[in-house]
């Protein structure tokens, strides 16, 4: 216990004895401290114990069992047995300086810590500054460049590598600038007018040159096609799967017959249009064609008198866009698109490639259109316009096929002036041409339109009449006979009576080659001829002489 007297702070200290000690000394209890709890607790283990009594002053409570040892002797005094706790030693230490020591410790310790903290936060926001400020421009540089912008410049922040990110990145964008900004621009210039939802620069470039390409491609397919008809077929399947236009219709402007002929209607009961028919027997009706801009109720809702599209349609109102497209330098035809409010932004989005289009189909229509011209001028008698001898032998399949594919015969009329050669002769050529050409009208009059009228040779005619039997082809022969009958042809000479007379033949009932019936027709002509002329007879095979041939 002396040496205990030397424990720095030690407050108190003294020993328990065991109550067996107590008992075996006879002390008295009252003579020492009331056991504590912790002392309890030594006594009951065995073992030592320790805790920390907070208050105004920390005291550090320690108790240590002293145990009986038969190899100290202990026993040899004490009775009990070994191992018995005979007693507790309890010491309380006043830890206030070692707590005021440790406080004082921490404080420093916190304070080297925050120093520490500092000065690394000074220099690492010293280091990384560049790193951060770069890559906040990087960022903004690239979302600008997303969206097409490639002008954004990154400040080159420090000497080292960062810095020279900031270099490499300039580069590039110098580099992406002068080519994508470039071609964005020229495209922009190019298209001129296109619409497009989309707010992306390159997207959008995206999108006009992939636009571009098809127009392209288009124009290649249509010069390679065979006449006018794929051509138009070509561009309404553009309208119906390219563009996705659901109601619309293809109009040629027919200059020669001032009006406009429908090539096609899409979303419309068949023989219906979706302007006044007033446009099919004059084209100066249609707006789009007399102007030759294109007219649109988008602008205006009244534009354009002639439009039908909401008698057609009463269920929902119908907007409409009319694009003409020029052939060198007049409406060659028009195209009219037909939209709902719903659509109205998609659409007028596509007018303007629909233009490109239309741009570059125009010139190829216009050299087919010159071609089915000249065709057909090559295939028509000048003075006359009827069809001549060569478009007979051009079309003469194609109109069989179509015969035979309504089981129809083809009535064969042949027809030739009598004596002709006197009006030539009495009165001049310039006069017998005036008669031909009265003579190919008053044929045209006598036969149907679907027939065909062909001037066969110089005074000679033949009409096809496709579907008519026996009976009804020598109906027409005679009525055509009758016709030149009374007709009197007014001539600078005065009045003048001619006839004419025809042969009948029918194809396939007199013979399966068409060129066989023809002559046969022929045969039965001058037949008429040799027996009167100013008549009709029908071939008949006793007028066909053994050894002929045709
Ligand atoms: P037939 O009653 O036997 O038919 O007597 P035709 O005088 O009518 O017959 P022919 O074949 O002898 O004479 C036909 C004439 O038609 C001969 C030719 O000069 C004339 N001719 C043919 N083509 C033309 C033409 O384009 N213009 C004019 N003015 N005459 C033509
Ligand atoms: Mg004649
Ligand atoms: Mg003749």
């Amino acid at each position: 216990m002396r040496n205990l007297a030397n424990v720095p702070g030690l407050k108190h200290a003294h020993v328990v004895p065991a109550d067996s000690v107590m008992k075996q000394f006879q002390l008295d209890p009252k003579a020492y401290d009331p056991v504590e709890a912790l002392e309890k607790k030594v006594f009951a283990t065995g073992k030592g114990a320790q805790e920390l009594i907070e208050g105004d002053t920390p005291l550090f409570h320690y108790a240590l069992p002293y145990i009986a040892r038969d190899n100290q002797n202990c026993l040899k005094c004490h009775e009990g047995t070994d191992g018995d706790v005979l007693g507790v030693v309890s010491i309380e230490i006043d830890m206030s300086k070692q707590r005021h020591a440790m406080m004082l410790s921490v404080a420093g310790m916190l304070l080297l810590f925050m120093l520490f903290g500092a000065v690394m936060s000074y220099l690492l926001s010293r280091l990384l500054k560049p790193m951060v400020g770069t890559t906040k421009e990087l960022r903004r540089a690239v979302e600008k460049a997303e969206g097409g912008d490639f002008s954004a410049r990154l400040s080159r922040q420090s000497d080292d590598e960062i810095g020279e990110i900031a270099d490499q990145t300039n580069h590039f964008m110098q580099t992406l600038e002068s080519t994508f900004g470039g071609i964005s621009q020229k495209i922009e210039t190019l298209t001129g007018t296109y619409q497009s939802d989309e707010r992306n620069l390159l997207t959008r470039t995206g999108e006009v040159v992939n636009n571009l390409v098809g127009a392209a491609h288009f124009k290649q397919s249509i010069e390679n096609d065979r006449d006018l008809e794929e051509v138009y077929g070509r561009l309404v399947k553009v309208l119906k799967r390219q563009f996705g236009f659901k109601r619309f219709s293809l109009y040629e402007a027919v200059a020669a017959k001032n009006k406009m002929q429908l090539i096609s209607a899409e979303g419309l009961p068949e023989e219906e249009l979706w302007c006044d028919r007033e446009i099919t027997v004059n084209c100066d009706a249609c707006r789009a064609k007399r102007t030759g801009q294109t007219v649109s109720s988008v602008d205006e809702e009244d534009i354009c008198n002639s439009y039908r599209g909401n008698h057609v349609q009463d269920s929902e109102q119908l907007l409409h866009t009319c694009i003409p497209f020029m052939l060198s330098g007049s409406v060659g035809g028009v195209v009219q698109i037909l939209f709902t409010r719903k659509e109205e932004k998609k659409v007028s989005g596509q007018i303007s490639m629909l233009r490109t289009y239309l741009a570059e189909a125009a010139p190829v229509i216009e050299t087919k259109r010159l071609m089915l011209s000249l065709k057909e001028q090559s295939m028509r008698d000048p003075m006359t316009n009827l069809y001549n001898r060569r478009f007979l032998e051009d079309y003469l399949d194609t109109l069989l096929a179509s015969a035979a594919r309504q089981k129809a015969g083809v009535g064969i009329l042949m027809c030739d002036v009598d004596f002709f050669k006197q009006v030539n002769d009495t009165l001049g050529h310039e006069v017998g041409d005036e008669v031909l050409v009265t003579v190919s009208k008053i044929l045209t009059q006598a036969i149907r339109g679907s027939d065909l009228a062909i001037r066969f040779g110089g005074e000679e005619f033949v009409a096809l009449l496709v579907g008519a039997d026996e009976n009804k082809a020598m109906e027409v022969a005679e009525r055509i006979r009758k016709a030149m009958e009374d007709y009197t042809f007014k001539t600078a000479n005065g009045p003048l009576k001619k006839t004419i007379s025809v042969g009948v033949a029918e194809f396939p009932q007199d013979s399966d080659a068409f060129w066989e019936c023809l002559k046969f027709a022929d045969v039965a002509m001058y037949e008429a001829k040799e027996t009167g002329r100013n008549k009709v007879l029908r071939f008949t095979k006793d007028m066909w002489k053994d050894g002929e041939s045709y």
